[in-house]
């Protein structure tokens, strides 16, 4: 490599051209006629450069090519991306980062002020070595997806059975009229068409009136990690129809870890939250449940940032702590790093532990931490406070029990105002002093009438909660030896408060909410919040995008009535809980699974639901961008012959550009855009400062051109389905600009637009970009569009938007003295105790949930512990799953990616093997207590710790090509690379508690759970 670097080197001296940087802008002097020659000789396989120096030096386009910003899609973290492509072939040549966004130039994003021209000399060069705008392996692979062969470009209608891979192409009328109108669409008898099923009158079941109206039975399920589009498809589902049953995939992919960190730091279970790391001056960082980069969060900067605090921080060490050593955690700098071993599901007790030692060795932050307002952190130089000195009433019998003790009930105030005692009188008085507290008070103190009540700090009650159990006993249940422990928690509180823990995904037993509150408590002990070198709780947020020119919203929404089909709301509130009362039954346990938590609309269970007809069954179904046969643990033979049979499920949709595990099951299918093809604004995870990435259409769709001349995608089909029925919020009428002129919807540019002009007019308006500006990163074609669509004034500051690839604030400024500034952080009471949570009711046992966090054994939903029915003599491995560095849900499409490795392994340690007889190479079969199993080939080494079996995602695919696929009587053989592998989300297990189908959840927030699941193995 470094030949390779002397070599261009050497070369840019001749001044043939002027630089290739690793950011790969590649740029040629005007009018020299050898320069793509030149060029060539030294790179045969790399497309022309695709800027020219042109008079004043300034760069201007190759004239065979074009550029613009746009958005990676190629995982969720959607980073920014700029392409640039073939004048004449219309194809990609390449894609890079946006050198604006710092998802993408972790170097230090350039400030939207510099003109791109300006931006893109700033990537070459010796500049280069510093900004490079990068995207990830799997970013780069991108373009395969666009002209994938296997890519749906028509209308289709299915032949034969659901399922069977047999299409025939209709036009997009006939595919909207028959969705529509129904009828006897496949000669299986009659099918209720949307048009019947819009019904807002007829309850859906009679025996469940509390679950609304027939319309309810339209289930949505679709891709809430493309916001903007997400936007208009919710757009459609709540507000114009008004269906309560709207699925995604979140809330089988990680949300109880966000919506558990949020427990510490908002009050109540509603919220949610997922900090990161201050690389730049973090000391001691834990990675657990992930590896920095690698799940979730985009690879571009983590891994940057990784990189440089490895080498420019010399102050910082990290530990990964996982089942499996994926990667980062070896180097050149192994002295500061080290990977952990923990056994899949042992998190909340490592969490526990840790805080264990940190409470009974006194190595927490104590002035922080006797803060009880914000005027007395800020008195001591805290920029929050925490609730640690709040009194809580432990008195069963006080009406107060569990939650804070009140100045009303002390007769000091009302009954917002907490209590505390005070450190120095050790009085109690009222949380809203600026004095320390005592935050180890456990005792009696007089109220308003001089009775005694029970009280304890939040804190104490915590300290309590840590000793329950044995530093042995959570060391057997994470099989990380005691010495390990302790030494992290030295570590961990060892550096102030230049410390930090960080988790993404990879926690998901059936307690991930749990470790998720634990984990930020360990933050909050040491004061880690908002602290420079710290932790980090506001990035990957999106801009906020308000209203000032046009308010999309305003309109006539439908009514939302009845619950939703996966239950999550207030049980107390339903017909089957108030018939139990009435009829003097216990109404605990419920029928079914309730959530009061921050559920998040899983889609898996939406068709858990669906198969189990409780409280009904779907009549149709809208799949746009959602694989949860595929994706969602355990779910896809609890369900698949509910959504197999037309009698139990009248009507299909799907909308995507892929055929995927969950829409072959489609009975009619809409040719949907890909990335690059698609309007769209989104926020950048992984990006710790606020911005959005924005995209216009930079190719040309192969979607068809329908009958009115418009794109085929999801939206112009719900659109013309509103149309059709005429649902509110579409067609005329459909949005008003701030005057209250109305504004129609009939095409997506006709939503977009509006909505992209919201987002460069909030806060400050943007500016107008030059011409060359708007040339050179090809907004001009879709000047045209916009001058449709927007008052002339509105234009200049969208354009700007778009030749910028999105809107982000600057990182000029950070930090505010030793903490984030006000911009950059979560101002909160962080929560020791979390009173809202203390008041949501399991509805299983019918008791309150734990106002901190549990350490418990992993149960099913009835509270038996799975252990009692998996045992460990029968299932004596803990399995786990992880995200593959370059795979991602719609990957496998990727011919780059699957080059690399079509296949998956079964990951062990040796000495298990060892224990089976198994060795590497072996093919081996795992099998689930749900009696379902997997085969494979066997990785054993010492990556992966005692006791576990971890499979990366990813693989093991069906549809995407990899099965035959016949459309119009032509099959397209399924291409082999694409089937590599298993895939592990089908054979995992599910609750046995639970009546039916099900899902296993997580405890708190009923989730689905994927992790610490009990599993044999065998040679296969
Ligand atoms: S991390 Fe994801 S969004 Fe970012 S470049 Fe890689 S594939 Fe694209």
């Amino acid at each position: 490599m470094a030949a390779l670097i002397m070599d261009r080197r050497q070369f840019l001296k001749t001044g043939a051209a002027v630089t290739i940087t690793g950011g790969m802008t590649s740029i040629a002097k005007a009018n020299a006629s050898e320069t793509s020659a030149d060029i060539s000789r030294y790179a045969p396989l790399s497309p022309e450069p695709e800027f020219i120096f042109g008079p004043d030096n300034k760069l201007v386009n190759n004239p065979k090519q074009r550029f613009a910003f746009t958005k990676c899609f190629g995982c969720y973290n959607v980073c920014g991306a700029r392409i640039r492509i073939d004048n004449e072939t219309d194809q990609i040549l390449r894609v890079c980062g946006n050198p604006y966004a710092l998802s993408t130039n972790s170097g230090g994003p350039i400030a939207m002020d510099v003109s791109p021209q300006d931006a893109m000399l700033q990537l070459s060069g010796e500049q280069g070595n510093q900004n490079r705008a990068t995207l990830c392996g799997r970013g780069n692979a991108v373009p395969n997806a666009i002209t994938d062969s296997r890519r749906v470009t028509t209308c289709l209608k299915r032949v034969g059975k659901r399922g069977e891979n047999q299409w025939k192409t209709i036009s997009y009328e006939q595919l909207l009229k028959e969705v529509v109108e129904g009828g006897d669409l496949f000669g299986e008898g009659a099918v209720e068409g949307l048009r019947d099923i819009y019904d807002e009158k007829t309850v859906a079941n009679p025996s469940y009136p509390d679950f609304g109206p027939k319309k309810n039975q339209l289930l949505v399920t679709g891709c809430s990690e493309d916001p903007a589009r997400w936007g208009f498809y919710k757009r459609f589902s709540e507000a114009s129809w008004g269906t309560p049953n709207i699925g995604n995939k979140d809330s089988y992919c990680g949300h109880q870890q966000v919506a558990g960190c949020a427990l510490g730091v908002e009050d109540g279970a509603n919220s949610g939250a997922l900090p990161t790391t201050d690389f730049e001056h973090c000391e001691f960082a834990i990675f657990i449940g992930t590896n920095p980069g690698l799940s979730g969060i985009s690879l571009n900067s983590a891994s940057k940032r990784l990189a440089d605090a490895r080498t420019q921080n010399p102050k910082f060490k990290y530990v990964v702590i996982d089942p499996i050593l994926r990667s980062l955690t070896s180097s050149s700098t192994s002295d500061k790093c080290e990977w952990v071993p923990i056994r899949s599901g042992g998190d909340t007790a490592l969490m526990h532990a840790m805080m264990q030692y940190i409470i009974n060795n006194k190595r927490y932050n104590k002035s922080y931490l006797a803060a009880c307002s914000q005027e007395g952190a800020s008195k001591i130089g805290e920029i929050n406070y925490t609730n640690a000195p709040f009194l809580v009433v432990t008195d069963e019998k006080h009406p107060l029990y569990r939650r804070f003790l009140t100045a009303e009930a002390c007769g000091k105030g009302d009954a917002d105002t907490k209590m505390v005692i005070d450190a120095k009188s050790q009085q109690l008085t009222t949380a809203d002093s600026s004095a320390p507290c005592n935050v180890t008070f456990v005792g009696e103190i007089a109220d308003n009438d001089g009775q005694a009540i029970q009280v304890a700090t939040a804190f104490s009650l915590l300290a309590d909660r840590v000793n329950k159990y044995s530093m042995s006993d959570y060391s057997n249940e994470c099989q990380i030896p005691e010495e390990k422990i302790i030494e992290l928690a030295k570590e961990f509180t060892s550096h102030g408060r230049r410390v930090s823990i960080e988790t993404n995904t990879g926690c998901n037993a059936s307690d991930g909410g749990q470790f998720g509150f634990a984990m930020i408590m360990l933050a909050t002990l040491v004061g880690a919040h908002n602290a420079k070198g710290g932790m980090l709780h506001t990035g990957s947020m999106g801009f906020e995008n308000t209203s000032p020119l046009y308010d999309m919203m305003a309109f006539e929404h439908a009514h939302v009535s009845g619950f939703n089909a996966e239950r999550s709301g207030d049980y107390r509130q339903s017909n089957e809980y108030k018939e139990k009362v009435a009829k003097n039954i216990n109404p605990f346990p419920s029928d079914s699974p309730w959530n009061e938590t921050f559920v998040q609309d899983n889609a898996g269970e939406l068709l858990v639901a669906h198969a189990n007809g409780n409280p009904f069954k779907f009549k149709a179904w809208i799949a746009w961008a959602n694989n949860p046969l595929y994706a969602c643990s355990g779910l896809k033979d609890q369900v698949e012959d509910s959504i197999k049979d037309p009698k139990q499920l009248g009507l299909i949709i799907a909308s995507d550009p892929y055929f995927n595990e969950t829409n072959i099951y489609a009975d009619y299918f809409v040719p949907d855009l890909a990335q690059y093809e698609q309007w769209g604004a989104s926020r950048q995870w992984g990006s710790e400062l606020m911005g959005d990435v924005v995209s216009f259409p930079i190719i040309s769709p192969r979607t068809p051109i329908n009958a009115d001349g418009n794109q085929v995608c999801m939206e112009q089909f719900l659109i013309d389905v509103s149309k059709q029925l005429n649902l509110a919020g579409f067609g005329d009428n459909a949005f008003k600009d701030t005057a209250g002129n109305t504004k129609a919807i009939h095409t997506p540019e006709d939503y977009y637009i509006p909505v992209l002009a919201n987002l460069a007019h909030s806060d400050e308006v943007l500016p107008n970009p030059t011409e060359e500006d708007v040339k050179f990163t090809s907004v001009d074609r879709i000047y045209p569009q916009l001058k449709a669509r927007l008052k002339a004034e509105e234009i200049g500051p969208t354009m700007f938007l778009f030749t910028r690839g999105g809107r982000y604030y600057p990182v000029d400024s950070r930090y505010e003295g030793e903490f984030f500034n006000e911009m950059m952080r979560w101002d909160a009471e962080f929560q020791v105790y979390n009173e809202g949570l203390a008041h949501i009711t399991n509805f299983h046992s019918g008791e309150y949930l734990d106002g901190q966090p549990v350490y418990d054994k992993q149960r099913f939903w009835d509270g038996t512990a799975i252990r009692d029915l998996w045992s460990e003599s029968e299932y004596p491995l803990s399995f786990s799953t992880f995200k593959h560095q370059l795979r991602s849900p719609y990957s496998v499409t990727l011919k780059n990616i699957t080059a690399l490795g079509a296949s998956n392994f079964i990951q062990m340690n040796e000495i298990d093997a060892n224990k089976y007889g198994l060795k590497s190479g072996d093919t081996a079969r795992v099998t689930s207590p749900k009696g379902t199993f997997i085969e494979g080939v066997v990785q054993a080494d010492s990556t992966v710790a005692k006791g576990c079996i971890a499979i990366p995602l990813g693989f093991g695919h069906t549809a995407f090509g990899a099965s035959d696929i016949t459309i119009d009587g032509k099959t397209l053989v399924g291409i082999k690379e694409r089937r590599g592998g298993m895939s592990v989300n089908a054979f995992n297990a599910v609750d046995p508690t639970r009546k039916g189908a099900s899902l296993y959840r997580d405890a708190t927030f009923g989730s689905t759970a994927r992790h610490g699941i009990p599993v044999k193995i065998e040679k296969a």
